[in-house]
């Protein structure tokens, strides 16, 4: 029997008293243990703090990031271990590629995301910086940092790696240490990867820790540096949510539970056509795969009065060609519950639902592996003719393949019915209309995480339905639980504080590490482009000679480009119009007169420009006027082993020192 250890505090810690016993889902059997009463979790949240926490916040976003990667690479090139023992839980290798595969691509793209899109730093900047004083000498800025406690994720047993490596990447990215709790059934797969990411030496000792088991009283000791993230039932959340401790000391607390997710056929679908075809698909592959223990798995499926038949009959016929048994079998579409509990729990639910719904498709007595001791289910289709005066199909989630049919009048009808759901995680909705998806969206939104279109046009890169993307929120109002993860940067600001700060330009220069205008310059050094990335310091500042521009010059440029707008042409026209006094310059003749102001012509660090951002034209510059450029370093953001990115704040001034046009400039400069 396999022994399922905690990691606490740097040592593997095995089951003893208090320990659960876990059976195979295929087979019934007993084939783990995991739980131990005398875990010490309030030693495993001290090592987290004073170890696990310190290391990580002395690393930078670029650090962890890198650590990420290492990490997700190490997990894939020993995935197959981790398939091996997932079969036990009831899951296919189809299933095995959301889990596992999902759960490193998600790594990766915090990974990725953590190097692209946060800064080479320990601060994270939220947002612009707010001038707060007329002159520019007080300013604001939202910073994040990263929280001093530990994130304790709660996980629910269906997706053993995808559920922690979703939660954990954004953690370790913030610079925060985790404890991992999995859900039981299921934690013999989260410990093997748990094992793998502890072996690879990537991680500081102390960030990350297991609970195998229960979390003992973990929770009555977490404080306002602390998270809490949950995912699992209504029934758990509201019992952690109402912890005392928690409410006592605003400890933050999310959670991912249960919902009905809904699909709805567009108005505009019909039997023949590629969107019919699609959304019978995709409702048969969500009913399907993970055996319907997929938290964004579609329970209710609404189609336009007229389409009812047809949709059962479709959706029937799909389900009658998915071969049911063990998992390991490459012939198997659909593999086990992941216990006879959860079977149980189904079964009970289906009855629920069946006081309801006719019970159009799939006879848990009577189908190829009825007589199994596995925890074995065929998909079950109902059908509610009377959604209306239905409360168990919106309401009674049976967390297995069970789906049930409902017709629906009009656009609003089927918007009720979605809000029936009182919050969920995902609806989609398969239509080509645009009218069709913007009023959904106006009268649906605000109950889902998230709407998810698909049509003839999208359906070759659709992601899928039930598929939470890193990039994209996961999370959803009321019954989904209120919470919100994933969703790019946005999941690592859960871990961090925002914290508004105010200040001089200096002073939110120094923390930020991103220059504010009114900040010190430094302008007795050589030329910025003859100096490496290394060598540049945030603050370093050139000014430029002054060059004077003529009417000739703005009739050159004209015919040159071809940019005759009257504006640059004729003095009478551009007098009649409010922004211009009379024939006034090109701003891209202003950009290129700047670029030759302050370029260092010979070979040297600066590799590219590679764009602009923010650019804006504060004043019109007329033929006779003269300008100049001062060039700042306002961040570097270090790229590969060859160059990083400088972020450079650009002004353009007239002749009476009044800005003209002001942005930032990006190049690529070697090391
Ligand atoms: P669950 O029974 O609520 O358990 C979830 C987690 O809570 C498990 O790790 C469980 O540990 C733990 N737990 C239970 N009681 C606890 C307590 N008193 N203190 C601390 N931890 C406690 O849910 P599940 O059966 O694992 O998962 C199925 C449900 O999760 C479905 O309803 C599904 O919709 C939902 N789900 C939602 C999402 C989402 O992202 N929204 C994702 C996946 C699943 P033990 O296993 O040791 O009891």
């Amino acid at each position: 029997m396999r022994q399922v250890h905690s990691f606490a505090a740097g040592a593997w810690v095995p089951p003893r008293s208090g320990a659960r016993s876990i059976a195979s889902a295929i087979t019934g059997d007993i084939i783990a243990e995991a739980g131990n009463d005398a875990l010490d979790v309030q030693g495993m949240r001290a090592y987290a703090r004073d170890v696990g926490g310190p290391a990580l916040r002395g690393m930078t976003f670029h650090g962890r990031a890198r650590m990420l990667k290492a990490l997700a690479l190490h997990l894939r090139e020993h995935r197959q271990a981790l398939y091996d023992l997932s079969f036990d839980t009831g899951a296919t290798q189809a299933d095995h590629l959301i889990d596992v595969d999902g759960g490193i691509g998600t790594m990766l793209v915090f990974a990725s995301k953590g190097r692209r899109e946060m800064p080479d730093a320990q601060v994270y900047l939220d947002g612009a910086p707010e001038q707060l004083g007329r002159a520019g000498q007080f300013h604001g800025q939202h910073i994040c940092t990263p929280l001093q406690g530990v994130a304790l994720h709660i996980n629910a047993f269906n997706f053993p790696v995808w559920g922690m490596l979703e939660k954990v990447a954004p953690t370790l990215l913030a610079g925060v240490p985790a404890i991992v709790k999995p859900a039981t059934a299921t934690s013999y797969v989260t410990e093997a990867c748990v094992r793998l990411m502890i072996e690879s030496g990537y991680l500081p000792d102390g960030a990350l820790q297991l609970v195998s088991g229960g979390v003992g009283d973990l929770l009555d000791h977490l404080d306002c540096q602390d998270v809490v993230t949950f995912t699992g039932s209504a029934d758990t959340a509201r019992t952690l949510r109402g912890n005392v401790n928690l409410l006592n000391n605003a400890v933050r607390f999310t959670a991912e539970q249960d919902s009905l997710n809904a699909s709805v056929l567009g108005p505009d679908a019909e039997p023949g056509m590629p969107e019919f075809d699609l959304f019978v698909k995709e409702v048969q592959r969500e009913m399907t795969a993970k055996a319907g223990q997929k938290c964004t798995a579609i329970r209710r499926i609404m189609v336009p009065e007229a389409q009812v038949d047809a949709v059962i009959e479709a959706i029937g016929a799909r389900l009658e060609n998915v071969t049911i048994g063990d998992p390991r079998a490459e012939s198997t579409k659909m593999g086990a519950l992941v216990s006879n509990n959860q079977k149980v729990d189904v079964l009970e639910k289906a009855i629920q639902i069946g006081t309801e719904a006719e019970h159009v498709f799939g006879d848990p007595e009577n189908f190829s592996m009825a007589d199994s001791k596995g925890a074995f289910l065929p998909p079950m289709l109902f059908h509610c003719a009377d959604p209306d005066n239905a409360r168990a199909v919106h309401d009674v989630e049976a967390f297995g393949p069970v789906s049930t049919v409902m017709p629906y009048r009009n656009l609003s009808h089927a918007a009720d019915l979605l809000n029936r759901g009182k919050g969920s995680l995902v609806a989609s909705i398969i239509t080509r209309d645009g009218d069709v998806a913007r009023q959904i969206t106006m009268a649906s939104a605000a109950f889902h995480g998230r709407l998810y279109f698909n049509n003839r046009d999208s359906m070759s890169e659709a992601t899928g339905h039930g598929a939470p993307l890193p990039h994209m929120v996961h999370g959803g109002p009321g019954r989904a639980g209120g919470g919100e993860e994933l969703g790019g940067i946005r999941a690592v600001k859960h871990y961090m504080q925002r914290t508004a700060v105010q200040g001089s330009p200096d002073i939110l220069t120094a923390i930020g590490q991103r220059w504010l205008p009114g900040a010190a310059e430094a302008t007795d050094k050589p030329h910025p482009f003859t100096r490496p990335f290394g060598d540049l310091v945030i603050g370093d500042t050139f000014n430029s000679a002054s060059r004077e521009v003529t009417l000739e010059d703005i009739e050159t440029f004209a015919h040159f480009t071809g940019d005759t707008f009257y504006a640059h042409m004729d003095d009478a026209a551009a007098k009649a119009n409010p922004f211009f006094p009379g024939r006034v310059a090109h701003g891209y003749l202003l950009l290129s007169f700047a670029a030759g102001l302050f370029v260092q012509p010979d070979p040297g660090p600066v590799l590219a420009n590679t764009g602009l951002d923010n650019l804006r034209f504060m004043k019109p510059v007329e033929a006779g006027d003269s300008i100049k450029v001062r060039l700042t370093v306002k961040a570097k953001t270090p790229r590969n082993d060859a160059y990083g990115e400088v972020r450079w704040h650009v002004t353009l001034t007239n002749r009476d020192d009044e800005a003209v046009a002001e942005y930032e400039l990006l190049t690529m400069n070697a090391h």
